[in-house]
Order: structure tokens, then sequence, then C-alpha cells
């Protein structure tokens, strides 16, 4: 392996950053991408990581996550510019022995740091890490115009968002039968977002921000995106039908319950009613 960019994991990250700016979702630095790295893209890494720089606070503690790697998108970064020079754009960091700080281990080779959302992501993992035993490993968070449009209109709850994106699209509920979870207008690029975005993480895959973005965990890349596009597509029906007048028929209660015994799936209580 001569370059960084050509082990798995570099390659699907940019990938994904690609398809993104792509889709739309990041004007300017908008939005930002962090991933778990295995023990195997560790040791893959290793040969171009340098010695663990000086240790920056994190601004809370993730004890799960301690001494683990992760990919980052620096902030202030553009999505667009990503695949252009990856060593500029982002950064590896390691989770100290305490869960309390981090070091930069390779890339912001202009300097910087990685995204203002780290705290945010980084709960994030750490909750998402545990309640899914393990198997996610992507948190991935975006600014799409669809979704952040009905954060004006519906009233920001978890039921009334999870109802309505549901409804817009059949298999809506089969991609997020746990819903998705709300978190009103906050500063964004903090502590306290984060905390407030975690609590909703333990039992959400897709968690908005009022008149922001959207954050989405997956086990892989093409399960964070694809839930990223599911969503915002789904909000996307939902602002036409709006333009439209309004919905005159709709998918039932009924079918709803029809859908989950088809699929097998459990959804959440309190919704979809
Ligand atoms: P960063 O450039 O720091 O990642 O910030 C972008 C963003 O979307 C903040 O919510
Ligand atoms: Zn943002």
């Amino acid at each position: 392996m001569s370059v960084i960019t050509d082990l798995d994991f570099m390659r699907g990250f940019i990938r994904l950053t690609a398809n993104a700016f792509q889709n739309g979702w990041h004007e300017r630095n908008g939005g930002n991408l962090s991933y778990r790295m295995t023990s195997a893209d560790v040791s893959g890494a290793e040969p171009f990581l340098a010695a663990p720089s000086t240790e920056k606070e994190i601004g809370l503690t993730v004890d799960n996550l301690a001494g683990e790697h992760f990919l980052f998108t620096g902030s202030g970064k553009y999505m667009q510019n990503v695949g252009i020079d990856p060593e500029d754009a982002l950064a590896i960091v390691r989770v100290s022995e305490d869960g309390k700080r981090y070091t930069l281990r390779w890339g912001l080779k202009n300097g910087g740091r990685p995204t203002s959302e780290l705290p945010t992501h980084l709960l994030n993992h750490s909750i998402r890490k545990r309640v899914s035993a393990g198997k996610n490993r992507v948190i991935y968070h975006a600014h799409p115009a669809n979704l952040i449009a009905l954060t004006f209109v519906l009233p920001l709850t978890d039921a009334a968002f999870t109802q309505e994106l549901w409804e817009m699209m059949t298999e809506c509920p089969v991609v997020f039968p746990d819903g998705v979870g709300v978190v009103p207008w906050m500063v964004p690029g903090g502590v306290e977002i984060g905390i407030e975005t975690g609590k909703k993480m333990e039992t959400y895959t897709a968690v908005a921000w009022a008149h922001h973005g959207l954050f989405c965990a997956g086990n892989d890349f093409d399960e964070a995106f694809g839930l990223m596009e599911t969503v915002e597509k789904a909000a996307e029906i939902a602002v036409k039908v709006r333009a439209m007048g309004g919905k005159k028929q709709t998918i039932t209660a009924e079918n709803f319950r029809d859908l989950a015994k088809a699929f097998g799936i459990t959804l959440r209580e309190g919704s979809g009613e």
C-alpha cells in the first residue's frame, strides 16, 4: 500500500463526501462526517500515522471510545474538496485512555482542527457503539434543504416528524422503523447540542436539528448515506405535497400495521397511528 487513500475505509469515506456534495447537501463547509476505524483499519494506516500530537480536550467523556481511532472531516473544509486533497481536509484522531481528550495522528497538513461538531460526533459514536453492540461506525451530518424546510412547519416533536416522514414513502418505516428524533434550535458546534443529540441517539439513528440539518448513524458509509437520502427524499415529497395543496389521501394506520407484519419490523409506539 503506497498511499493511505488506497485503504478501503478512506475510499469509502471519500466516496460518500463526493456523492453527498453532488446531492446539494453541503453548501460551503456545511456538514461533517466521522468514521470509527476497526483495528484492521488502524493496522493498515499505521505506517502513515504520526506519533500522537498534543492532547486536546473533547469537552465530555467517552469512556467506551478510549484508544479508538476516528477519521473526521476538518472544520471549515468543503465536502467538494475532500477528494482533491484528503490530507488537507481530513484528520485521523485517537481518543485518549481516559476518554476525555484526543490527539491528531494524520491529516490537516495545513493546520486546523477536526469538525466543530466533534463533541456531537464522538458522543453519538459512544452511544451508538453501545446500543448497536459495536456495529454502528459512521456518524454523518448534512444540511438537506427539504428536511430543514419541514422544521419550519411541522411541530418540533419526534412523533410529528416520524409520522409525516413515514407517510411520505412506503419504504420509510422499513428503512427507519425507530423514526426520527428532533432537537430544537440550539447553538451548533458545542457540547450542549452534542448532549441533547446524544439523548436522541439512544433510540434513533436519524436526528434532526431544527432549522439546521440532520445527523444519521449507520454501520457503514452506505447505510448512513442511504438513511440521509431516504429521510431527505421523504421530506422532499412532504414539501411537494404541501405545495400541491396538501394530502387528499395517505398511508393509514392499518396500512402501517400490514407493512410491519409483512416486513417483520416493529414500528415505534405512538407514531404511525
Ligand atoms: P464544520 O466545518 O466545523 O464541520 O461545521 C459545519 C457544520 O455543518 C456545523 O454544524
Ligand atoms: Zn451543520
